[in-house]
């Protein structure tokens, strides 16, 4: 799932540190979630289609081995040649075979986070096959070397300024051109050539449709459709979770996605596509169907309702640390809330211990899944596991320890607020060491004067609020 162990408290600082960027990446995100607002407004049985979704996802993860086998059946009824690869290197190796096979030196991809999560163009690339990514956010990502950091919108941590630079080296745009709609028209005319000179089209996979072998793909670009159906290859890459029973249950989702990951009433292209085309004499129609730790995730019933995520990415538009910090602070291909729930299981919890605690456990994130993933409860409960494995810092479990004693002697909580009290001026200016950065986003509000319990204990001679209007430390 990443190339590297997540360092959030090191990556997010570096975003951090650029605070007009912070401000408006958090604008930005912030925009998408009001536009899902009003989008989930105007559909009246909003909550219905929520509940309609989870309860389809949840048949989906009772039903996989089941629903699988159907669909390939179906698959290969339809003409799909389906291939199982049961981890990230399987999916290289037999994309690369067929690739070679069929004499590619060029591919065009669309969006797909699995071949992301599975380092598919960086193997590709190393074996002499160039893979041009045909979304223009991927693009953009891809000219710059670096992942996405969003799901839905992988380059929105970047100005557009800094896309006129870019498209200025990479394709010859003018020189401080920033305008949105010339800089697209550059990667129109770029990705065109691209499109027409490929020789093998990849694409994800949004929906794959148990009873009829069918794929679906969404995009907003038409790019997967052009992908598809100028080559005469086509490999399309899924993770197996993908399922779903039937085209039916396929509309419920489409309502749901663009909505909720960009306000959309729905994305603007919406392709299905069942196996080869028959018009097309030779053309090919590859499946490519990968585990890669999903089996892990799917074992582990505290966590395995995280595979119902159909990637909209309103998790993250909502969620207050991913807009401040960034999706490249995670360090996954899937950052965000959703990313920190999948990380745990995807690449162990020694790995990502720290992306459990990049949240507020505000809950946000729950309210706003289309799926209803409870995201927050499950961020909880990797936070137990990792405390229990012994993945939380010696402070933070002497903290705890602590205030555990703190809680189950009145003398000792007492004593601690007098404490505190006494110190907490000095804290306002900042706590120094490994826990300064309580307060360097912070402002602790001030120390109260008097305890709760001294100003109970001296009730009628007190009136009011015991100490700085709305404060009590103990
Ligand atoms: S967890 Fe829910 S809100 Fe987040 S990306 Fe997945 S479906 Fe969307």
């Amino acid at each position: 799932m990443t190339a590297r162990v997540p360092q959030f408290h090191v990556d997010s600082e570096k975003f951090l540190a650029d605070q007009e960027r912070v401000g408006w990446h958090d604008g930005a995100l912030w925009h998408l979630r009001y536009k899902r607002d009003l989008a989930t407004q105007v559909v009246p049985d909003w909550e219905k289609l929520r509940d309609q979704a989870a309860a389809i996802k949840a048949h989906v993860l009772d039903h996989i081995p089941t629903l699988l086998s159907q669909f390939i059946t179906n698959a290969e009824a339809a003409g799909w040649v389906v291939h199982l690869a049961p981890e990230a290197d399987d999916l290289k190796r037999i994309v690369l075979d067929l690739l070679q096979k069929n004499g590619v030196t060029k591919a065009v991809k669309s969006k797909s986070m699995l071949t992301e999560e599975c380092g598919l163009n960086h193997h590709l690339e190393a074996n002499g096959v160039e893979v041009v990514d045909t979304d223009l956010g991927e693009r953009i990502v891809q000219l710059r070397h670096e992942p996405p950091s969003h799901i839905v919108v992988p380059a929105i941590h970047l100005k557009r300024g800094e896309i006129g630079e870019l498209f200025h080296e990479h394709l010859g745009t003018a020189k401080g051109e920033d305008d949105p709609i010339r800089l697209t028209r550059a990667a129109r005319a770029d990705l065109r050539k691209r499109f027409i000179g490929a020789q093998a089209g990849l694409t994800g996979v949004n929906f794959a449709v148990a009873d009829s072998g069918a794929i679906v793909i969404c995009t907003n670009e038409g790019n997967a459709d052009l992908g598809t159906a100028l080559q005469p290859l086509h490999i399309a890459c899924m993770g197996v979770e993908k399922l779903i029973p039937t085209a039916a249950d396929a509309g419920v989702f489409l309502r749901l996605l663009a909505r909720s990951a960009t306000g959309q009433p729905i994305t603007t292209y919406s392709t299905h596509i069942r196996g080869p085309d028959p018009t097309r004499p030779g053309h090919q129609a590859h499946l490519v169907i990968v585990d890669a730790g999903r089996r892990r995730l799917f074992a582990d019933d505290e966590h395995r309702r995280a595979l119902s995520c159909i990637r909209c990415g309103a998790c993250l538009n909502t969620c207050p640390v991913y807009r401040r910090a960034s999706g490249h602070a995670y360090g996954t291909t899937v950052p965000g809330p959703i990313g920190a729930v999948l990380a745990p299981a995807m690449i162990g919890t020694a790995k990502a211990k720290e992306l459990p605690f990049a949240s507020t456990l505000c809950g946000s994130c729950t309210n706003v899944c289309p799926v209803k993933i409870d995201l927050h409860d499950q961020l909880l409960s990797w936070r137990r596991r990792l405390a229990r494995e012994g993945h939380v810092p010696f402070s933070k479990r002497f903290a705890m320890k602590i205030g555990a004693q703190a809680l189950s002697y009145p003398w000792l909580f007492s004593l601690g607020g007098k404490i505190a009290r006494t110190f907490w001026g000095l804290a306002r200016k900042g706590i120094p060491g490994p826990h300064a950065g309580w307060t360097k986003h912070r402002d602790l509000p001030p120390a109260p004067k008097q305890s709760f319990r001294g100003w109970w204990k001296s009730d009628g001679q007190n009136q009011g609020n015991p100490t700085n209007k709305d404060q009590d430390h103990g």
